[in-house]
């Protein structure tokens, strides 16, 4: 494209021109909306038209947008120290970050490794996992997850998420998963016996807490996971907890981990880790874990790091955004939001059109009830996309299910907004 062309084109042309969108069919996609601004819980497009982002911008958001604390930590952080390597340097923001998330996690968490997303730091969870086993001699190449999980698109994570359209034209490249249901009063014990016979060749179990976020905001009870966890310990099976998704404040406590009795041996985080400012992963762990790397032997190192691991800016973020998250004002948001969405779902739950409604702290899900077959999920869910965007509203729905999670800082007024415009489309749809 020539220089010049810029000048008369919309964003959303320019954008058409170069740009390969992630999850989008090219062919048939819906214009691009550019956002050119953003703040609190809105984003607003090149028209000047504004839309209240009810899924926190997939998941990353936590305080709105822009938000000024943050913002003043990291401009003043770029002015001091932007990146420096972190093989054999390190620099107050991560050392900050680590203690105080630390402080906050369940006591066996020891260390922190720092990566740049969501689907690196379950990598590295994995990589910890099998060479922990790997470095005391022994091969241990099964995985345990549950079926529908979801843990990132880079290959190993994509290997232990549950195998589906996404994953088909890879599958022959995946590593070996053993998958079961998500537990229950009724299938526990029967669970811990399909667990039992395979303990001693598996590397791990792998899982989202309380809410498998991807699968459509499917929630399981914490006191089913809690015996799973239980068992796994007594079996000697190592478990790496997903929290990538429900961390920082999502599911009504600091962390699911908040909800457990029992601890894993290593945590993955990221999405609303600085607060949805900025890319930043990291994986924490026991010092079980950590030890089975101390060697005289070189090849027992882990051997894993990105260009940016660590970047000082993302993880002044992130301790700013832990700041946030503490303040009085901000946790008494969150029990807002989840009073809130208790008393939606008490009024409108039963509704002809609603198969399940389901809450999970600051999550609310709305699945449709639907009589056809899979097309019409699909026809449903772009109807629902451009329904609510049409009205102001970011929702992203998977397939039949409609969720929202706000940024914490939304207001009353903006919730029944959304609330009654659900409503709205239960009765057109
Ligand atoms: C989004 C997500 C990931 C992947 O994170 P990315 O930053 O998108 O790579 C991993 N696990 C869970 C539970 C997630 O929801």
């Amino acid at each position: 494209m020539r220089l010049n062309e810029q000048d008369t084109l919309s964003l959303t042309e320019r954008d058409l021109k170069v740009i390969w969108h992630p999850y989008t069919q090219m062919l048939h996609a819906r214009y691009p909306t550019a956002i050119v601004r953003a703040e609190g819980s809105y984003l607003f497009d090149e028209d000047g038209k504004r839309y209240i982002d009810a899924i926190s911008s997939w998941w990353v958001i936590l305080h709105g947008h822009s938000h000024p604390y943050i913002a003043d930590r990291v401009s003043a952080q770029i002015r001091k120290l932007d990146q420096v390597i972190f093989a054999g340097f390190t620099h107050e923001p991560a050392i900050e970050l680590a203690e105080k998330l630390l402080g906050l996690l369940p006591q066996n968490q020891e260390k922190v490794f720092y990566t740049d997303n969501g689907s690196t730091a379950v990598e590295v969870a994995l990589k910890m996992c099998i060479q922990y086993w790997h470095n005391q001699g022994q091969t241990r190449k099964l995985v345990l997850a549950f079926h529908h999980g979801y843990h990132g698109d880079t290959f190993g994570a994509m290997s232990i998420s549950g195998r589906s359209a996404w994953t088909a034209p890879f599958d022959n490249y995946l590593f070996e998963v053993r998958y079961i249901d998500l537990p229950t009063a009724d299938n526990l014990a029967d669970l811990k016996k399909q667990i039992s016979e395979i303990s001693d060749q598996l590397a791990c179990f792998v899982y989202e807490p309380l809410v498998q976020g991807s699968a459509g905001m499917v929630m399981y009870s914490a006191t089913a996971l809690d015996q799973l966890m239980n068992h796994c310990r007594e079996e000697n099976i190592l478990m790496i907890q997903d929290e990538v998704f429900t961390g920082f404040g999502r599911t009504g406590k600091h962390f699911a981990a908040d909800h457990l009795t029992e601890s894993p041996d290593i945590m993955c985080f990221s999405k609303g880790l600085t607060g949805g400012t900025m890319p930043l992963g990291l994986t924490t762990c026991s010092e079980e874990i950590y030890n089975a790397f101390l060697s005289k032997d070189k090849l027992k190192t882990l051997f894993h790091g990105h260009s940016f691991t660590a970047n000082p800016l993302a993880c002044t973020a992130a301790s700013a955004s832990l700041d946030l998250l503490l303040r009085e004002e901000t946790q008494e948001n969150i029990n807002r939001i989840c009073r809130k969405h208790a008393v939606f779902i008490k009024k409108t739950g039963g509704h002809r059109r609603i198969q399940s409604a389901r809450q999970t702290g600051t999550i609310l899900a709305i699945e449709w009830r639907t009589e056809t077959g899979t097309s019409y999920f699909d026809d449903l869910r772009n109807l629902l996309y451009d329904y609510f965007l049409d009205k102001g509203i970011l929702m992203r729905p998977l397939g039949n299910v409609i969720y929202i999670l706000p940024p914490y800082c939304i207001s009353d007024q903006d919730l029944d907004h959304i609330y009654e415009e659900i409503e709205g489309a239960l009765e057109l749809y």
